[in-house]
């Protein structure tokens, strides 16, 4: 006899047990060291349970608060953890914004199926975080404090008490909010001139991020904790993030956390392109930011001049640090940048690769302005000083 397989539910972002803070907390003023903390959150957060019985449960909106989990908890011990990161941007016509969150959505729900944890319907995300932002926003985000944005961080643990290596059976998503300083405003200490860009430190063969069959491509915790070391060890040599390079030929995949870019004129034809590490062998995390940098390259900068900037063509492949260090030799390089939704987009001066410093400025130690226009045109989107459907308005409660 055949058992009929139980009716586990769906993720369902259109119900929600709501419970609200009576304790509201004071908004962090931008630069203030509550905001420079990335640690506090806004009123409230959204939580969700699931358990391989029932699946999903009705998501809840609830004061913000620790976490009570069992010591024994899975994600404690096997890194069953995922994540995305995204903001809420305060546009310029006062409407709060979401940017490509179906993106987000998708990634989660493919990260949580690499890191054992229960997947969801993708599109279900964006309604559980407009729902913390319809409560949340217009506190966090005064109307007034027009081109600001808070960052939002989804997660899923496996919360399940179970020690037994096993695939878990309880699970919880939940979603917080916090105050983050503006990148673009950041000064660094004793820095007394603005830089031209990030330096990056070319990671060494001992320390791999990813590897093809791995997971580097799906945003896991246990990609990171293993990274920070080599990543303090850069900073504490000046430099402000690691280039991962992988492989005998040491690709260049990412830096950071962000994707990596750089403009050049090609070896061989001499055309200008802006080239990026590929996502089919799996090294590196497929940003939203990076596919709508690639989006607005072949869109906007493939055939016209834009002011002075001439057109490009935008390139997805295997790259290495010696065509680099090639091409600024030969003075081919017109610019670098990397992209993610926490730095945004940000220039790239130098990179550092077996003790070799390779300038990945222009020919006359600038950057082209390419980096500049794509930021420019994101931001335009982001808060909403143009229609665009990569932007998602939240409905917001009147205070
Ligand atoms: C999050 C992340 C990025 C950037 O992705 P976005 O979706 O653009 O924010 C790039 N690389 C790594 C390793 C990341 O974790």
């Amino acid at each position: 006899m055949g058992s009929v397989a139980p009716q586990i539910a769906e993720l369902d972002g259109s119900k929600f047990n709501i419970t609200r803070s009576t304790n509201l907390r004071d908004v962090p003023l931008p630069g203030s060291p509550e905001e420079m903390s990335h640690s506090y959150c806004t009123d409230h957060m959204v939580s969700v349970r699931w358990t391989a019985a029932n699946g999903w449960e009705t998501p809840e909106v609830k004061p913000y608060g620790n976490l009570s989990i069992a010591p024994t908890a899975s994600c404690l011990h096997y890194a069953t953890e995922c994540f995305e990161g995204m903001k809420v941007y305060r546009g310029y016509d006062g409407k709060l914004r979401l940017f490509r969150p179906d993106c987000n959505g998708e990634r989660l729900n493919t990260s949580a199926q690499r890191s054992s944890l229960p997947g969801f319907k993708y599109d279900e995300l964006k309604k559980l975080v407009a729902k913390l932002m319809e409560i949340d926003g217009p506190r966090w985000l005064p109307k007034e404090r027009t081109g600001s944005f808070l960052y939002i961080r989804p997660t899923i643990i496996g919360n399940g008490p179970h020690l037994g290596v096993q695939v878990p059976k309880e699970a919880l998503l939940y979603i917080i909010a916090v105050p983050w300083p503006d990148p673009s405003k950041l000064k660094k200490e004793g820095q007394t001139e603005p830089s031209k860009g990030l330096k990056l430190f070319g990671s060494t063969p001992d320390t791999i991020r990813a590897w093809p069959g791995g997971f580097g491509w799906a945003k896991l915790g246990a990609n990171y904790g293993p990274s920070l070391q080599a990543h303090g060890k850069a900073q504490a040599l000046g430099f402000d993030q690691i280039l991962w390079l992988f492989g005998e030929d040491r690709q260049v995949t990412e830096a950071g956390a962000s994707n990596f870019f750089i403009i050049w004129h090609n070896a061989e034809t001499g055309k200008l392109e802006l080239v990026t590490a590929p996502l089919e062998n799996q090294l590196i995390l497929p940003g939203v930011t990076r596919r709508s940098v690639l989006e607005l390259v072949r869109d906007r900068l493939s055939e016209n001049f834009v002011g002075k900037l001439a057109p490009l063509d935008a390139v997805e492949r295997t790259l290495t640090i010696g065509e680099i260090e090639k091409a600024a030799k030969e003075g081919r390089i017109i610019e670098s940048f990397v992209s993610g939704t926490a730095y945004f987009i940000t220039p790239v001066a130098m990179i550092r690769s077996n003790d070799t410093d390779i300038s990945t400025l222009g020919p006359d130690g600038e950057a082209a302005g390419y980096a500049a226009q794509i930021k420019s045109w994101l931001e335009v989107i982001m808060f909403g000083k143009e229609e665009h459907d990569w932007a998602y308005v939240v409905e917001e409660e009147k205070q």
